[in-house]
Formats: structure tokens, sequence, C-alpha cells
């Protein structure tokens, strides 16, 4: 089997100007991304999806890694991975069994457009073996707990927003530090008091800053809600800080959690290493596909560190998220998007196997499961901008 064509397709989803809300992050008025798409020549087709602004990561496919990808076979998908990583220095590397990376490509857009790739590639060869993503990976269940994500209303609204759902089943549930209200410590106190009212005493209750505050800020929040139970607080300081983050994390109790804009398994050993996290979020679309997601798992197991994918995107990530949840060993939970969402929810011919419950559960079809509605393309057209007005 060889790899005849590999395609990078821009995508949006504009999200109408009713729906359109002011976080911290600006006001979204769009979703951006990119769908990655690998033929071979005995007729498989396979999906993956990148982070990154599509037009950018479209040319990274088109003129750098297409050349490493085309003419390979997918079973060789760990070769594959360490040609695109390496680039021109990959038959070194794999000789001399280390690392040689290509500068522009440890990190940064074109890692989110090789960890596309990956997925695709891993698409076409479970397809190839007539099995599940998951299990081609290699099994370790085959549903995982699923966590509703999202909590911005402001002040004591809290309450009705994060009891909401806990109403549709979930019993872990995550709100933004930051409100529609802005923020302030007693404002993030009051909401986070409010959601604790809201879901009762038995639903796992995390926090999200977003990496936007400095360290001293995010110890004297945590040190005020730790009364609340929180199960993780995440990304209190900047992804950049990694010592900082270490700083927060020996000063309080709640377990820190962080990942989604990191690249790689060396980025979480250094996050480790700085004694920063409990629960690693490592994007299945940016941090290097389903290869380096099963690496990043196995390196963070080693210490104890739990993985809870980052799942906000399309549904081709949300779909790469499930398999990989399925086969890492020590996920314990994954990501459910409650934001405004069309391209995850309406972009598949099937559904997402998410129950009453709060469950996820992987499907049974070959590759990653799931097939493109016929309007997608057509839908999902790119339009050119930044995805947050300010
Ligand atoms: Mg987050």
């Amino acid at each position: 089997m060889k790899i005849i064509k590999l395609e990078a397709i821009p995508m949006s989803d504009p999200v109408p100007s009713d729906r359109q809300h002011r976080t911290d992050l600006g006001t979204k008025v769009k979703s951006d991304a990119t769908l990655i798409r690998v033929t071979t020549d005995n007729g498989f087709t396979g999906i993956g999806t990148s982070l990154g602004s599509p037009p950018v990561v479209a040319a990274i496919v088109d003129h750098e890694l297409s050349y490493e990808v085309v003419g390979e076979d997918p079973m060789f998908s760990e070769l594959i991975y360490e040609k695109m990583y390496n680039g021109s220095r990959a038959q070194p590397a794999l000789e001399t069994g280390w690392g040689q990376p290509e500068p522009s490509r440890r990190r940064g857009m074109v890692m989110e457009a090789i960890s596309g790739v990956d997925i695709a590639i891993w698409d076409v060869k479970a397809q190839a073996l007539g099995i599940p993503v998951y299990q081609a990976l290699g099994a370790v269940r085959s549903s995982v707990r699923g966590y509703a994500s999202g909590g911005w209303a402001p002040g004591d609204e809290a309450e009705e927003e994060l009891g909401g759902y806990a109403a549709k089943g979930f019993d872990a549930v995550k709100m933004r530090v930051v409100g529609r209200d802005g923020f302030s410590i007693p404002k993030a106190v009051r909401r986070i008091r409010a959601a604790r009212r809201g879901i009762g005493p038995d639903v796992e209750l995390m926090i999200d800053a977003h990496g936007s505050l400095d360290t001293s800020t995010a110890i004297r929040l945590a040190k005020e809600v730790e009364e609340f139970d929180i199960s993780w607080f995440e990304e209190p300081v900047s992804v950049d800080d990694h010592r900082g983050q270490g700083l927060v994390r020996s000063a309080t109790k709640i377990p820190i959690a962080s990942g989604e804009r990191e690249f790689t398994r060396h980025d979480f050993n250094d996050l480790m290493d700085h004694e920063a996290i409990d629960i690693a979020q490592p994007d299945v679309a940016r941090a290097g596909g389903l290869t380096e997601i099963r690496r990043i798992s196995a390196v963070t197991s080693a210490r104890q560190v739990r993985l809870a994918p980052h799942a906000w995107g399309s549904a081709v990530l949300f779909a790469a998220s499930i398999h990989a949840a399925m086969a890492s060993p020590n996920c314990h939970i994954l990501e459910v998007s409650q934001g405004y969402m069309p391209m995850m929810w309406e972009l598949f011919n099937e559904r997402f196997d998410v129950r009453s419950d709060g469950s996820v559960h992987a499907p049974d079809r070959p590759g990653l499961g799931f097939t493109l509605r016929d309007d997608t393309l057509e839908r999902f057209k790119y339009v050119a901008g930044p995805e947050y007005d300010f």
C-alpha cells in the first residue's frame, strides 16, 4: 500500500452574530480547521485535522510534508512521523537513534500540520486493517468518562449554567476562571461558589484560566477556591512559564492541569521537570498526532501524571481524541465541548456516541469510523481573517 495523494483543505465555521459572546479571548466570530486527506493506491481515503491558520497549514502540507509522505506505506506510520519531524536529517536521525529535528518543525504550525497528517495516516492504516484506530493503537477501553467543558456565565448565573451541564448527566464539569463579566479574584470566587451550588457536592468541578494569570494571582485564587473542592486548576499561568506553574502547584492542594498549547512529549517532559502538572492535556491536532500523543501518554504515565486530552475543535479532532483516549491507560477523562460548534456536531454522517451518563463511546467501525457529509466542503468553506474580534 502506498500513499498517492496528500491534501489540506482550509475550513471555517462562522458563528452567527446572535451567538457571538465576548470572553477573555475576544469575541469569537468563527472557528477554523484544516482538513487533511490521504489517499492510497488501493483506494482508501483517510482524514485528519490540524489546528493553526488553515492557509498556512495547507502551504506547509503542500510545499513541505507532501514530499516526505507521498510514496510511503501508511503501515510505516512511525517512519513517516520521523521523516516529517526530522526533515532532511531523518536518515541520520534514524541511523543514530536520536532525534535531529528540522528547526522549524519542532513546534508551531508545522507541528500542527504534522499532527493532522499523522491522524489521517492512522485513519487509513486502521481502515486497511479493518479495525478502529484505537484497536490499531492498542485498545485499553472502549468508552471513557466525559466532562462538560464550558462555563462562561457571569456572576451567580454560573449556578444555572454549570448546573445545566450536570443535569444533562455529566458528573464532571469545567468552567472558565474569567467570565463574561471579566476577572477579579472576588468575581471568580463568586462564580465558582455559584457553580458548586448549581452542581451539588458530588459532581467534579474544574476551573480553567487560559494561561491568563500571573503566578501570585493564580496562587491567591487557588487558595481562595480550595474550599469548593476543585478537581483541577487548568493553565493558571502562561504556557511559557513552566517554572511559575510549578510554583502555583507547590502552593495549592488543587491538582494542576495544562498542555493544550504544548508540542510533543518534550514539552510535557519539561512541565514534569518543573513539577508543574498533575494532568496532561495534549491536543491531538497540535501536539504531534496520534503517534506523539501515545508517546506523551507513556512519558507522563511514568510520573503518575494522568491524561485528559484537550478536544476543542472540529469533529475530526474530537474523533481522533476519542481514539487517543481509548488507547491511553492513563487517560481518565475526555473533554466534551459545550460551546457553539456545528463543525464538531454536524460534519459527519455518523453521530458521536455521548451517553446520558456523560460517557463517550468509541465507534466500532474501521479507521476513525466517521465519514464527511456531502455538503461539508461547501458548508464549511474557508473564510479569511482572524477567529476573534477584539
Ligand atoms: Mg483549556
